[in-house]
């Protein structure tokens, strides 16, 4: 097999099994630069990539490759910086590896990631337990726990839909991993959409498409993920419908997920639309301010980073979009530190997010603080605490207000902020505050400066 297939394969096989995070991250800008007397050199962009597939990815690369070149014995990696040109003749950069490498197994990371069952192409990191719940996702959470609990007569089939990197596949897996879980005699399966196309295209080839057949009825739960993909493909649909009848009639549970609810989905034959509506639809829409910072503090504790709940607010308030990109930024900050060996400041992740996503908004809630606080001449610490003195309510209020209507963030959160207020204190500041705003300028002055204040701040 030449390198780059090789490669090719390996990857592929490593893909399904790490995160998207982990793999855009550590795989980018690799590949074989030759194989030889049972050693695989594989290149890498630089020497933090290199360290990180050494001492993390290692014995699963082996194991990738070897599944594929038996003979394979070792895996060494050498930094090639991309833009130098490999595409002709490896051999002219006189390629030596330096060392053959191999850990102990006990100093490469347990990545459970890895560990996909292949009997139901579950990854068992993928669990109830490590979901977090916030409004934007917890219909979709109630639901998928329901199935759990009344297989098959809860929601029959239950779709859930969103858009990517929100937690789709994470919850549909939980769903999976928590059956097999409780009774390892129930039959469960995860499938892409595109993956089920495939097999039903080569068990038509190699006349096995009976086998195909009895094999997707025998099932307890059929997962399907990203079933926008099932759009124009009008020999899987019609197979899929007979399955999802046929284990639907047997009290079966079928989930689904999609970026996009059935009714949007094109090309998709009318009769397995109404299918896929019958039972119970929910979606998952965008995580707001607190609901991020709390997953950033979760998988921050998760991979034991030393990093400030200030910097942590700072990726919450500029990475917006998706769960997935929160895991991305927290890995950046994670490689960077351990490239330089500490902590990184909150200056020095300011400016690896800026490079990366391009910011709305770098302020946090402690920042708007500090400016109040400064702006009006107080401690910083006055204002949390539980005084009805004017010269600090006031301050407290326009903090409340400033943080509802600049971030976004939602009333319990600000009242926990400011020392375990309750919700209600924060409704009534931000109400006092707009409804002061509209009679008096001089306030709407004084909410100018400070955000210009704060403004600069980015
Ligand atoms: P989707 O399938 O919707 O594109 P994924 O399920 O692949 O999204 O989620 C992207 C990443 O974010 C995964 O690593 C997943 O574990 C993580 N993730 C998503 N939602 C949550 C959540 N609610 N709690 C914790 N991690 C989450
Ligand atoms: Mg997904």
């Amino acid at each position: 097999m030449n390198n780059q297939e090789l490669w090719t394969r390996a990857l592929s096989e490593i893909e399904l099994s790490v995160s998207r995070a982990n793999f855009v991250t550590w795989f980018k800008d690799t590949k074989i630069l030759d194989q030889k007397e049972g050693t695989v050199i594989v290149a890498v962009p630089n020497g933090f990539s290199k360290e990180w597939l050494e001492n993390k990815y290692h014995k699963f690369i082996l194991k990738s490759i070897r599944a594929l070149v038996p003979e394979v014995r070792s895996v060494s990696y050498s930094i090639i910086s991309p833009d130098t040109s490999v595409a002709n003749g490896y051999a002219s950069l006189k390629m030596k590896p330096k060392r053959e490498f191999s850990l102990p197994a006990e100093e490469q990371l347990e990545f459970k990631e890895f560990a996909v069952d292949p009997k139901t192409n579950l990854n068992p990191k993928y669990t109830f337990e490590t979901f977090i719940v916030g409004s934007f996702n917890e219909l979709a959470h109630a639901a998928a726990l329901a199935v759990t609990q009344n297989l098959g007569r809860a929601y029959n089939p239950l779709f859930i839909y969103g858009g990517v990197g929100l937690g789709k596949t994470h919850l549909l897996q939980a769903i999976g991993n928590y059956l097999i879980k409780e009774n390892k005699n129930k039959k469960v399966i995860y499938i892409t959409s595109e993956r089920f196309s495939n097999e039903l295209v080569s068990s038509l080839q190699n006349n096995t498409a009976n086998n195909f057949k009895e094999k997707y009825r025998e099932y307890d739960l059929l997962i399907v993920d990203d079933v926008q993909f099932f759009s124009g493909k009008e020999k899987t649909q019609q197979e899929f419908f007979y399955t999802f009848n046929a284990l639907f009639d047997a009290g079966k549970q079928v989930v689904f997920s999609s970026d996009r609810p059935p009714k949007s989905i094109q090309d998709i034959e009318e009769r397995l639309r109404s299918r896929m509506e019958a039972g119970a639809t929910v979606d998952i829409s965008e995580p707001e301010y607190e609901t991020r910072l709390a997953i950033l503090k979760s998988k921050a504790a998760e991979r034991k980073m030393d990093i400030s709940e200030d910097c942590l607010e700072l990726i919450a308030t500029v990475v917006q979009k998706n769960i997935r990109e929160l895991e991305g930024a927290l890995n950046t900050i994670q490689i960077q530190s351990r490239y330089q060996n500490k902590t990184l400041s909150f200056e020095e992740i300011k400016s690896i997010l800026n490079k990366n996503i391009k910011p709305k908004s770098t302020i946090t809630p402690t920042q708007i603080i500090k400016t109040i606080a400064e702006f009006f001449d107080i401690p910083e610490k006055s204002i949390f605490e539980k005084t009805r003195k004017t010269e600090i309510v006031r301050p407290r209020q326009i903090a409340m207000y400033l943080i509802r209507e600049d971030l976004k963030g939602s009333y319990p959160y600000i009242g926990q902020k400011f020392g375990g207020m309750d919700h209600t204190t924060a409704i009534h500041a931000y109400e006092k505050v707009s409804e002061e705003l509209k009679k008096n300028p001089g306030l709407e002055e004084e909410i100018k400066s400070i955000r210009e204040k704060y403004q600069k701040l980015k």
